[in-house]
């Protein structure tokens, strides 16, 4: 299984970050070991002093697929959740101004909390999602998938004429604006559609 993230998906985002809005997907890796289920408790970890939230609707792929068309891209997913992709914003900038990979900054341990996954059949369409951050019951963040300035067919379009996706494959679709710290003490909740889908709490 791998988790597929895609930056800068939402202009807000990249604006309040004072990043470019890009010309394709902005695509990077987060490995399994990144992987939190279950609303378990997240430890906030040694290495960073900046530990911001970013909450992204998660797509989980059904079956395999390599070169999707956009027309058929909503037949490989098989559950949509929301995760956080939590980041070391400070490793993160600092890797930024070198030109270099992001992947300790958001591919370590647990930087991938994630919810159970619904089948997309019960939701509205996917271009019509609304999903919420809250952070100790305080709205942080509101999302609306209409605003990606990638859509879902077309990220699966781009990232599997590179990328073969695989069953389990989990694809993190990108953050609205409002991202920011969190503190051991915090309690995160999201959710997608009015339904509570993240709940746990930062040690
Ligand atoms: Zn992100």
């Amino acid at each position: 299984m791998k988790m597929i993230c895609v930056g800068r998906n939402y202009r807000e985002h990249a604006l309040e970050l004072n990043n470019p809005v890009p010309a394709q997907p902005l695509i990077f890796f987060k490995p399994d070991t990144a992987l939190l289920r279950d609303n378990k408790d997240f430890y906030y970890p040694d290495f960073t002093q900046d530990l911001h939230h970013e909450c992204e609707i998660v797509l989980r792929i059904g079956r395999e697929g390599k070169s999707i068309q956009k027309d058929f891209a909503l037949d490989y997913i098989d559950g949509v959740g929301l995760g956080i992709d939590f980041t070391a914003r400070d490793i993160q900038s600092v890797a930024k101004e070198k030109g270099h990979p992001w992947t300790l900054a958001k591919g370590f341990d647990h930087a991938a909390p994630v919810s159970a996954f619904v089948e997309p059949s019960s939701l509205p369409p996917l271009h019509d999602l609304r999903f919420r951050c809250e952070l100790n019951g305080e709205v942080k963040q509101e999302g609306h998938s209409a605003d990606m300035l990638f859509s879902i067919p077309d990220l699966l379009a781009f990232i599997s004429r590179y990328i073969t996706l695989k069953k389990g494959d989990l694809i993190f679709t990108g953050t609205p604006a409002g991202v920011g710290p969190v503190q051991p003490g915090d309690r995160v909740t999201a959710y997608l559609e009015g339904e509570k889908m993240l709940d746990f709490a930062i040690r």
